[in-house]
């Protein structure tokens, strides 16, 4: 056997190396700089594994902190780890996201080693990264102050000043089990259990005096992690069980440096301040009340406002492009839930029947089975097709309590529902016309950027119905359309719904969170189940395409990520009071009404302050509102017949005449100018 391995680089060359060679030797032998720029590798077996059909995205889950060898295609490793395969590698550095993951769990690490310096006594459970940074779940009896956590702290910033380098271990399982064992450290002893089988040989890292059971990967050294702080602790039972031990997890966010640390709290300030639950009561947009039950929302008026012009917009654009606007009933009897499928799949997330004369009835969660209703109600050549209904839908369904959140997560909502009825010819200039209205939504309403994942099934898995003829002309379709409008997607193997693929677009807001919304569906299983036909050019009977299709998503959802995205300063053709008048005293009330009747006739929607507060109270007040524009009325404007102009948060831009004013109000509402 030869001593030698083949190591891929990214730019295509291959490099023959020893057993046993290093990421970091790989780096080294590039340049020294790199090496030390590098934190993490990524790499993936050139001859391919066969993967276990079972296995999920290791890397993410808690099992991956523990259990190893990965199988994994591709995985991360740290750099002093001996490479013994053939293997592509890519040297990550610290704007890799997933060496930023790895930066966060070793400074889990490094929390435990502060956490254990200060308070010995203390039991560790585990330590993975998230999202946003990394916790410690640990047990000590005595709970934890803020001195303390400032304590720990401090002590984190030693511990990456010693620049201990994490050092992999390997050791017998039955002796890592005793070393806990004889310490009490129930939580480690558990892990080792659950994740490794006797005959193991279980993965350890020292860092300076302090070893966890883990089996990586860390940065090189703690230096590595430049800028950290712990944030919170919270309570929490070990294992999820309230007889258990209560444990306390520790909370804390780890970056490279500082500049990115104090970006991350900006960002935290920014979403707090821009929380949608805050500003609906602050603008008095929107109300969800205990009365009436959780997850229902009501729409203020000034809430209402707003969702008017998002659904005449939405309307105008369906009837443009070829839709039918249709109403469904709220209630339908349950027999048509059996026939849909919806009984006996989708149950649990229903309201529970009601009683009514002979029959039960259910609130609908979908619009699906009301449209194909419509569609039914007549007989349909392929000239009558496609058929394109759409409604402002209200759907009901069961979220568990707890899990209800704002505008974001309700029981009661309106989708932006259609339903296509086409051909299998028609499906791609379709499924190509939804794609172009979810790009003008998204344009329409302020997001730039959005991300396009494509669903697909998976040819081994039986719960997909329908032939693979069927999936692959659906895929088809969808793929060259995305090709075709040359935009980026992501396929995602399996993830479709049974019935058929998808395309998902999520948008990007001005945070850079992402949301999912606008979704294009197929589906055959309902017309099956409804017998849906079609009579074709042949003369015979067909089976009609369905594709469900909704782009807000749900209003209300999307109405909480407008708010949050323009911060409650909406644009002005969707402010709910376009222009706030100003009249510098009493005298100046009647041109004030002037104004006002001229604004009105013109389409704006305008308030007066006809108090008797002073002019920088009522002007502090309209911008307390976030209206786009102040106009203030005094003794030139009256007499020029002119307005001065305050433009939201740019200032006071001086007197133009009224004329003039209204003629650039009206062009920002006709054009849905994102500016003022
Ligand atoms: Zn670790
Ligand atoms: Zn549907």
């Amino acid at each position: 056997m030869s001593n030698l391995i083949k190591i891929q680089l990214p730019d295509g060359s291959i490099r023959e190396v020893a057993k046993g060679t290093t990421p970091f030797d790989v780096a080294n032998s590039i340049s020294p700089r790199l090496a030390a720029a590098v934190v993490v590798a990524r790499i993936r077996p050139l001859t391919p594994v066969a993967l276990n059909e079972n296995e999920t995205s290791l890397e993410q889950s808690e099992e991956a902190m523990y259990s190893g060898p990965a199988t994994s295609a591709e995985r991360i490793v740290g750099l002093s780890t001996p490479l013994h395969e053939d293997v592509s590698l890519e040297l990550l550095k610290e704007n890799d996201p997933a060496a930023l993951r790895v930066a966060r769990h070793s400074a889990a690490h490094i929390m435990a080693t502060a956490l254990l310096e200060l308070f010995p006594e203390t039991k560790l459970g585990h330590g993975p990264a998230t999202d946003s940074g990394f916790f410690y779940d640990v047990y000590r009896e005595v709970p934890f102050t803020e001195a303390d956590l400032a304590a720990i702290e401090a002590r984190m910033a030693d511990v990456v000043a010693r620049d201990e380098p994490f050092i992999q271990i390997l050791e017998p399982r039955d002796q890592a089990l005793a070393d806990y064992k004889s310490d009490a450290e129930f939580m480690k002893i558990h892990f080792i259990e659950r994740f490794t089988k006797p005959g193991d040989e279980i993965s350890l890292y020292r860092n300076g005096n302090f070893t966890d059971f883990c089996r990586g990967p860390h940065v090189p050294s703690t230096g590595r992690v430049k800028a950290f702080k712990v944030t919170s602790i919270a309570g929490a039972y070990w294992l999820g069980d309230e007889n258990n031990q209560q444990l306390q997890r520790i909370y804390g966010t780890a970056f490279f440096n500082a500049k990115d640390l104090d970006a991350h709290f900006k960002q935290l300030e920014e979403i707090k301040a821009r929380d949608h639950r805050v500003l609906g009561k602050q603008l008095d947009l929107f109300s969800i009340q205990e009365v009436a039950g959780a997850g229902l929302i009501f729409w203020h008026p000034k809430g209402g406002l707003i969702r008017k012009a998002m659904e005449d917009w939405m309307r105008e654009e369906c009837i443009r492009r070829g839709y039918q606007m249709v109403f469904t009933p709220h209630i339908m009897r349950r027999e048509l839930w059996k026939i849909s499928g919806h009984e006996e799949n989708y149950a649990e997330n229903m309201y529970p029947p009601m009683e009514l004369d002979d029959a039960e009835y259910r609130l609908k969660p979908m619009n699906c089975p009301g449209h194909i209703l419509i569609y039914k109600n007549s007989p349909k050549s392929y000239r009558d097709l496609p058929q394109r209904y759409a409604e402002l839908g209200n759907v009901y369904r069961y979220e568990r309590s707890g899990t209800m959140h704002g505008l974001l997560r309700v029981r009661g909502f309106t989708q932006d529902d259609a339903h296509i009825f086409c051909t299998p010819e028609q499906i791609e200039s379709e499924v190509e016309a939804c794609i172009d209205f979810a790009e003008a939504v998204l344009k329409t309403f302020g997001f730039e950027k959005f991300i396009v994942e494509l669903s697909t099934w998976d040819p081994k898995d039986k719960k997909f119905i329908g032939s693979a003829d069927k999936w692959e002309n659906a895929v088809g379709s969808l793929t060259r359309v995305l090709d075709r409008k040359q935009i980026p997607y992501k396929t995602i193997p399996g993830e479709a719904a049974f019935y058929g693929p998808k395309i998902d677009i999520k948008l990007v807001d001005v945070l850079g969170r992402l949301w999912q919304l606008s979704t294009v569906q197929f589906d055959w299983n309902l017309p099956a189940r409804f017998d849906l036909e079609y009579i074709g050019e042949d003369g015979a009977p067909h089976q009609p395409v369905m594709v469900h299709r909704a782009l807000f998503g749900s209003v209300e959802r999307f109405f909480g990520v407008l708010i949050e995205h323009y911060a409650g300063a909406f644009p002005m053709w969707l402010a709910p009071v376009q222009v706030g008048l100003v009249p510098i005293s009493e005298k100046h009330h009647d041109y004030a009404k002037t104004v006002q009747h001229r604004l009105e006739a013109a389409g704006l929607r305008v308030e007066a302050d006809l108090s008797n507060q002073k002019m920088n109270a009522k002007i502090r007040d309209f911008g307390l509102q976030k209206i786009p524009f102040i106009l203030i009325l005094g003794d030139k404007e009256a007499a020029s017949n002119s307005v001065s102009v305050r433009v939201r948060a740019k200032g006071d831009e001086g007197s133009v005449p009224l004329d003039a004013f209204i003629d650039r109000a009206k062009k920002l509402i006709t054009g849905h100018a994102m500016e003022l």
